[in-house]
């Protein structure tokens, strides 16, 4: 099956942070991977532009070093490598001062389209909104993408928003969520507003709970202070958990079209009920041979931030009441692996006797390892023996269902910046979303500042705090295991 690549038009992307890690992880060889593929014009250019001290041949180097490091070594061309590096150019610019601004106003072409990329510190997006605004780069076509963390709260993300709002459209304003742009998140709209089969099924009456896992294997060690004033709540929950229980639990849009898409996933954050204390448990990773606690790695021994949070969430409408949906991040755990599951409920009545090996049917929708779908059905267990029930995976993962293909899927950035250029906004948070979610997630926060209780301990490579487990365990439930 071949994968069809619709070039975009042509293109002035400047990325503020163009010296940074994520320039240089993520976003330069992800633009080199799309060069690749050939959606990207031979006249589009990449602008790098911080404070660093580069002429164009200097970021040139500077970012083929970066392609050669993070881009793998079978998927590197050199004659590809090299017309890639032809096509970008570099501005010593600072944030916060005035040098820089007017050769950037000279140097963006006013016939392609424009993009700004606030690849910096959080602390950087207005200073660069209101200069971007001030020397006339930006016109009313222009967009700007803005990194996480969009705000620390209510307050600060509104701050943001008049900031940026002032200065930009919100059509302008593309906030990003890598976890939006994967495969896998798309394919889960495409499975349940492209089927007649999964639909009816889709709500409380048929579906006993959702599982929402994002769990890391590594700890904060080396950004421990950064990490200290955020915490699993801020860094995971707010953004990218919240936004994939959305996905799974918004009513179909009328359209595939931004707007109608994300006034659907808006509905589903106001609906969620607050949490109540006895539905929510905090960890903090605790020592391991020679790995570090939570509380050594913050340097911080009155730290009360936590590493890992599990949660019970109830979503009040017609759809959902009823049906809990849990959320649980940490850093430090057993694998690293991001998956949504679906648990149906049983059916109402069984004809057979033997009930072992039955489970309910799932749904599974894994980000990460090994993006893919795999629905889980009860059949006959093949042989003699009579009627004896087993459970199998029906499997579409995108390896074996793609073969080769499989492996030119673009990862999530590289679908983003092109959602971008193509001037849409499907797949990047509105405004008034990340608002609403802030509204939802600051009483926990401020509930735990107040009590000023610790977080419980818990080991390292295991699935988080004794009490996680018992939020499920407590209702007949359990967590799908932690694994790669
Ligand atoms: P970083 O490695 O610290 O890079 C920061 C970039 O900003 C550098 O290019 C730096 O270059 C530039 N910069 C700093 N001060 C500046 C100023 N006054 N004017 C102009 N440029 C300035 O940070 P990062 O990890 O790339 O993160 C960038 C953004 O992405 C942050 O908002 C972060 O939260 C977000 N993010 C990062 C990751 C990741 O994996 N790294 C993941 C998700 C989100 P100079 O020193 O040359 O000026």
């Amino acid at each position: 099956m071949a994968s069809r690549v619709i070039p975009v038009e042509t293109f002035d992307l400047v990325i503020f942070g163009g010296t940074g890690d994520l320039a240089q992880r993520k976003i330069l060889p992800g633009l080199y991977r799309r060069f690749c593929a050939g959606q990207m014009p031979r006249d589009a250019r990449i602008i790098g532009a911080s404070r660093s001290q580069f002429d164009d041949a200097g970021y040139q180097e500077f970012v083929r070093e970066a392609v050669l490091k993070y881009v793998n070594k079978n998927k590197i061309d050199t004659d590809n490598l090299d017309a890639f590096i032809n096509q970008l150019r570099y501005i010593a610019i600072d944030a916060r001062g005035e040098n820089g601004w007017k050769d950037l106003a000279k140097l963006v072409r006013s016939d392609a389209i424009t993009a700004y990329y606030f690849s910096v510190g959080p602390g950087l997006f207005g200073d660069i909104a209101e200069r971007l605004h001030k020397y006339k780069i930006a016109d009313e076509d222009a967009r700007i993408v803005v990194e996480k963390p969009f705000g620390r709260d209510l307050e600060t993300a509104q701050a943001l928003n008049a900031v940026l709002a002032k200065n930009f459209n919100e059509e302008q304003i593309y906030r990003i969520d890598h976890y939006l742009g994967k495969e896998t998140v798309q394919n889960l709209m495409a499975v349940r507003f492209g089927n007649i089969l999964f639909e009816p099924l889709w709500n409380a009456q048929y579906v006993d709970h959702i599982q929402i896992t994002v769990a890391e294997t590594v700890g904060v060690g080396g950004r421990g202070g950064y990490y200290d004033k955020s915490g699993a709540m801020r860094d995971m929950i707010q953004n990218h958990l919240m936004q994939l229980l959305c996905l799974i639990a918004m009513e179909p849009p009328s359209h595939f079209d931004p707007n109608a898409v994300r006034d659907e996933k808006l509905k589903v954050i106001r609906a969620l009920d607050p949490i109540q204390p006895e539905n929510i448990v905090r960890g903090q990773y605790s020592a391991d041979g020679d790995e570090k606690s939570y509380i050594e790695d913050s340097e911080n021994p009155d730290t009360i931030t936590e590493s890992f949070v599990a949660l019970k969430a109830q979503i009040s409408n017609w759809r959902w009441s009823g049906t809990p949906f849990y959320l649980r991040t940490g850093k430090r755990l057993r694998a690293r692996m991001s998956e949504i599951v679906v648990v149906f409920k049983d059916p109402p009545h069984s004809i057979f006797d033997v009930q072992e090996n039955r489970r309910p049917n799932e749904l599974v929708i894994r980000l990460q390892p090994d993006e893919g779908i795999v629905m889980r059905v009860t059949i006959k267990e093949p042989g003699p023996g009579g009627m004896r029930l087993m459970d199998v995976p029906l499997d579409m993962s995108f390896a074996e269902t793609l073969g080769e293909d499989s492996a030119d899927i673009p990862d999530a950035y590289e679908r983003l910046i092109m959602d971008v250029i193509r001037g849409n906004q499907t797949l990047f948070m509105r405004g008034d979303e990340v608002e609403a979610a802030w509204r939802w997630t600051d009483p926990i926060i401020e509930a735990w500042q107040e009590k000023g209780s610790r977080p419980a301990q818990y080991d390292t490579g295991g699935s988080g705090p004794e009490d996680a487990l018992m939020l499920l365990h407590r209702e007949g439930r359990r967590w799908r295991e932690i694994k790669a």
